[in-house]
C-alpha cells in the first residue's frame, strides 16, 4: 500500500473516525468517493474527507456549506488539473507557515488519540476556531480509521483567501472545470463557495 506514511519512519496513528467528520445528513461515516463512487470503508483504501463550515458565532450555529469524501485516486486528479507553478508557490506558502513533522510530534498523544487540540484552530494563522466566520477542515482516512498525518487540520477563512491567490487563472479555470465534472454542485453553492473550492489538503 503506498500512503504517504510511508514516507516516515513509524507506523501512523490511527483511531475511529471522530463525528465530527462523519456524513452530517446520514449521522455516520462516508461510505464512497464523492467523485467515482468507490467504497471507502475496507481496510487499506486511503481517502480524504473534507468539510467546509460556516459559523454563525452570534447565533452559536455552525452550518456544513459542503462535506465530501474524496480517494486518493481522485485526490491525486484534481491535484493534476492543476499547474505545477501554482502547486508549488501553495507548497511553499504551506511550508513557510508550519513544520508539520514539529505539529505532529507536539500533537500526537499516543494514549488518548484526541483530534481537538488538531482542530481547535487555524492551522497557518493560530486564530481559534470559534472565532472563525468559515473554515475548512480535512482528514485522511483508511477504511473506518482516520490517521495521524499533517492531517486532520482546520484552515480559517482568511488563510483560505491567501491561499487561493496563489493560484494561476489556469489552475482556477481548471480546478472550475474538474469540480463542474465531477461534482454537479448547484450554481447556489458554487457561489456560496467562493475560494473556498480552490484549497484542497
Ligand atoms: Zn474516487
Amino acid at each position: 500500500m503506498n500512503t504517504p506514511e510511508d514516507s516516515f519512519d513509524f507506523t501512523p496513528e490511527m483511531t475511529e473516525i471522530p463525528e465530527i467528520f462523519h456524513n452530517s445528513l446520514e449521522k455516520k461515516p462516508f461510505e464512497r468517493c464523492l467523485s467515482c463512487n468507490k467504497y471507502l470503508l475496507e481496510d487499506g483504501t486511503p481517502y480524504i474527507i473534507e468539510k467546509a463550515i460556516r459559523n454563525y458565532k452570534e447565533h452559536q450555529v455552525k452550518d456544513v456549506i459542503f462535506e465530501y469524501a474524496l480517494c486518493m485516486e481522485c485526490t491525486e486528479n484534481m491535484r493534476q488539473v492543476m499547474s505545477k507553478e501554482s502547486l508549488q508557490r501553495m507548497e511553499h506558502y504551506f511550508m513557510s507557515q508550519i513544520d508539520p513533522l514539529e505539529r505532529q510530534l507536539r500533537l500526537l498523544n499516543n494514549e488518548t488519540l484526541n483530534i481537538d487540540p488538531w482542530i481547535d484552530q487555524c492551522l497557518i494563522k493560530g486564530t481559534p476556531r470559534e472565532e472563525l466566520d468559515e473554515y475548512q477542515i480535512c482528514c485522511q482516512c483508511d477504511g473506518k480509521n482516520m490517521v495521524f498525518t499533517i492531517m486532520p487540520y482546520l484552515v480559517g477563512g482568511q488563510a483560505i483567501e491567501e491561499m487561493a491567490e496563489l493560484l494561476s487563472a489556469k489552475s482556477r479555470g481548471e480546478i472550475d472545470d474538474f469540480m463542474d465534472n465531477n461534482f454537479g454542485l448547484p450554481p447556489e453553492l458554487k457561489k456560496e463557495l467562493g475560494d473556498f473550492k480552490y484549497v484542497l489538503f
